[in-house]
């Protein structure tokens, strides 16, 4: 097997230990030694290289200073205590603060004794401060520094737990110097030589080494280069082979027919008429599942798009053609609500459509399972309880996921096994994702885009307010519900303190309580913590109207449809991420009347806070959203495309690395097409490559 060595458990290595390889594994999920060494620093330190205190500028990052300490001092007692020291060059001077371990840092600084630290710099009241630096003595860090052959200290993410752990990040770099020294000489390579010859890359080996330690900042570009190039390289890869293989290989169901479900729903029960891009797309959906091959198309639409809709056309042509289809929502109340809209379209046509989700019964379920495999249920529409094996089809023939950034690449994969031939899938997706990005992301899936809103709806007109004026807001909130609108307010739910947040959430649902007094106004709330029939029934109040406003968290952004909504309040906006708030903001302007959203924000806005805002209030049109965001927070962020592993990527940056990327997909479009199953000799490492680290690119299916 390749490469062995490198499989070997985390905990073999020198210095770790089953303690330690535990916190790796559970704060970094590094498991192997292969995973530690692809765990790459985020930056270097240049320790041949002092700061002048006068050269300081609040941009900078970690530095490092030469200097001696010429006063300590404790300042406060008990926990808040913290202590100060000054430390100052020829050139001026800087404080130093700990707050914690004050006794041992205390024991170790000496009053002028000289010192090296490193940290990083804050400006305060025209002094820069450290707060808790690394230092070491002088005669030490000279000493350690000759030890070195290398220039460049690697750092390190670690988190609080990690250096409870004594896992910092120079213990990191101990142990990654370590491992080096072990595997030196059986990291194998996994390019073959003609491609690094003609891109002129790093070997595997020289790169993992210099990414770690580098030996000149040159060596340090050419190693991430050749590492982002393997990494960009193989993921397009992947894509170029799984696309051959389902357009030229695979075999699909050929829905021929346009039949009595499609026509006489056309004819008879669509309420409007299509807009011309829904039309279009229907059309290159129809396109696709005629051919031979499977259809795995992704459908993107701003909100209010009417995707729906299509999702609905899709499923009747399935139907036409003797099959099931499912849909499956990331919520429940999604869930719901494409129910029972999909229900009303479909009145009383003899078309039979059911309901599974988390919070089905089981009595429901023992009604539900049996009719979807004797075929007797033509549309299910459900959760991720639509993956569980026990649920099982007559004919699936259709598989419709919307909102597909909530899923992961594995839970799509999941319904193609769902039929002896996979059905067709159709994504749909309300994160505009830029074309290139679109490309990268889901270079595996044919792109159909919605680029027009339905007709006689108004520009939701966007405004900015401090907290400060939540009175005018207020007032403008009666206006409305007196004029017989209803009013969404959404509240910042944000994992990492989820109580907090939901604190926040409860004290401005009283406060609306108080200024918003019964019987005039019904007051609705909903938010995660809830019972799903809970939920339901408030979300139901609110769409029949019988609740005027809608206290939420962000368990709303998904889809949610009251046409009669027409104002968005957004708490703490400066919060959000902008997709995030395109799509909160995405859930007024449904109807006929004018629709509004009110960013509320503190005075405190950071710049990227201010972006954001600002870029809100400008702007309507989702892809321009989409584009700020991906300049404002980088690619990982889109949408939680990281977390749903869609861009597993540890050093690339589909972004700024566009040079690389571009020469990578080109290349792997012709090795794709000379050799599909890469069979040839010469790409025998890519396939290597392949059956070691994509086990789920179901390999002898493509061979
Ligand atoms: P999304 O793309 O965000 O999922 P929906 O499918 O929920 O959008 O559609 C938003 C609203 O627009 C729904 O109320 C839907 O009934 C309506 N709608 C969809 N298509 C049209 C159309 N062609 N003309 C008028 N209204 C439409
Ligand atoms: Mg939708």
């Amino acid at each position: 097997m390749v490469n062995n060595l490198l499989d070997t458990k985390i905990e073999f290595l020198k210095g770790v230990g089953p303690k330690k390889a535990e916190v790796l594994k559970k704060e970094l999920g590094i498991t192997t030694y292969n995973d530690l060494l692809t765990y790459y620093p985020y930056r270097y330190v240049d320790k041949s290289h002092f700061i002048k205190i006068k050269d300081i500028n609040s941009e900078d990052i970690s530095i490092q200073i030469k200097g001696k300490i010429v006063g300590i001092e404790t300042i406060g007692v008990g926990p808040k205590a913290r202590l100060s020291a000054k430390f100052v060059d020829d050139t001026g001077m800087v404080e130093l603060v700990f707050f914690r371990g004050l006794r041992w840092i205390k024991e170790s600084l000496f009053v002028g004794k000289e010192y090296v630290i490193f940290g990083k710099p804050s400006l305060f009241q025209r002094t820069y401060n450290f707060a808790h630096p690394d230092f070491e003595p002088v005669e030490v860090f000279v000493n350690e520094q000759q030890k070195q052959e290398e220039k460049f200290s690697p750092l390190y993410n670690t988190s609080e737990k990690m250096k409870n752990s004594f896992l910092n990040s120079k213990n990191i770099a101990k142990l990654v110097k370590a491992l080096i020294i072990q595997v030196q000489g059986y990291i194998h390579e996994n390019l073959p030589p003609q491609i690094i010859n003609q891109f002129k890359l790093l070997s595997h080996q020289d790169a993992l080494i210099q990414i770690h330690f580098p030996s000149s900042p040159d060596m340090l570009s050419k190693a991430k280069m050749r590492l982002k190039f393997e990494e960009l390289f193989y993921m397009q890869l992947e894509h170029q082979l799984l696309k051959n293989f389902r357009t030229e290989k695979s075999q699909g169901f050929v829905f021929s027919n346009i039949g009595e479900a499609f026509n006489n729903f056309y004819n008879n029960y669509l309420p409007f008429t299509l807009t011309n891009a829904q039309k279009r797309v229907i059309k290159e959906i129809r396109q696709d599942m005629k051919t031979t091959h499977q259809m795995n198309r992704l459908l993107q639409g701003d909100v209010g798009s009417g995707k729906t809709l299509v999702a609905l056309f899709t499923m009747l042509i399935a139907i036409d053609n003797g099959f099931q289809a499912a849909i499956m929502v990331p919520t429940e109340i999604l869930a719901q609500q494409h129910y029972t809209s999909i229900k009303k379209f479909l009145g009383d046509m003899p078309i039979k459509v059911a309901l599974l989700t988390g919070s089905t019964k089981q009595k429901e379920r023992k009604v539900i399972h049996p009719l979807l495999e004797n075929g007797e249920i033509n549309i299910i529409i459900g959760t991720h309880s639509l993956l569980e094996d026990k649920v099982m089809f007559s004919n699936l023939g259709l598989c419709v996921i919307d909102e597909q950034h909530r899923f992961g690449v594995g839970q799509r994969a999941k319904m193609w096994t769902k039929n002896h031939i996979p059905p067709h899938i159709l994504v749909m997706t309300a994160t505009p994702i830029p074309r290139t990005l679109a490309m990268t992301v889901y270079g595996d899936l044919d792109c159909s885009v919605i680029d027009e809103l339905p007709p006689g709806r108004k520009p939701i007109q966007t405004a900015h307010f401090f907290d400060k004026s939540r009175l005018r807001v207020f007032d403008f909130i009666r206006k409305q519900v007196k004029a017989g609108r209803q009013v969404y307010i959404v509240y910042p739910l944000i994992k990492e303190s989820e109580t907090l947040d939901l604190k926040d959430l409860m004290d401005g649902y009283e406060s609306i309580v108080r200024d918003f007094p019964l019987p005039e106004y019904q007051i609705s709330i909903v938010h995660g913590k809830m019972k799903p029939a809970d939920k339901e029934y408030e979300m139901n109040r609110f769409k029949e109207g019988i609740t005027n406003i809608m206290v939420s968290t962000t368990v709303i952004e998904v889809g949610v449809d009251v046409p009669n909504a027409s104002v968005m309040i957004i708490e703490n906006a400066e919060r959000f991420g902008l997709s995030q708030l395109h799509q909160l903001r995405g859930r007024v302007g449904r109807g006929a009347d004018q629709s509004y959203c009110i960013l509320m924000t503190s005075y405190k806005l950071s710049a990227e806070g201010k972006v954001r805002i600002e870029t809100m209030c400008q702007t309507n049109d989702g892809f321009e959203i989409a584009e700020a965001d991906l300049k404002l927070r980088g690619p990982g962020d889109i949408a939680g495309t990281q977390q749903s592993g869609l861009l597993d990527l540890k050093i690339a940056d589909i972004v700024k690395d566009e040079p690389i990327l571009k020469a990578s997909r080109s290349l792997a479009i012709q090795i794709a097409q000379e050799d599909p199953t890469l069979s040839l000799p010469k790409h025998r490492l890519l396939r290597e490559y392949f059956i070691k680290n994509k086990p789920q690119t179901d390999f002898s299916q493509i061979s």
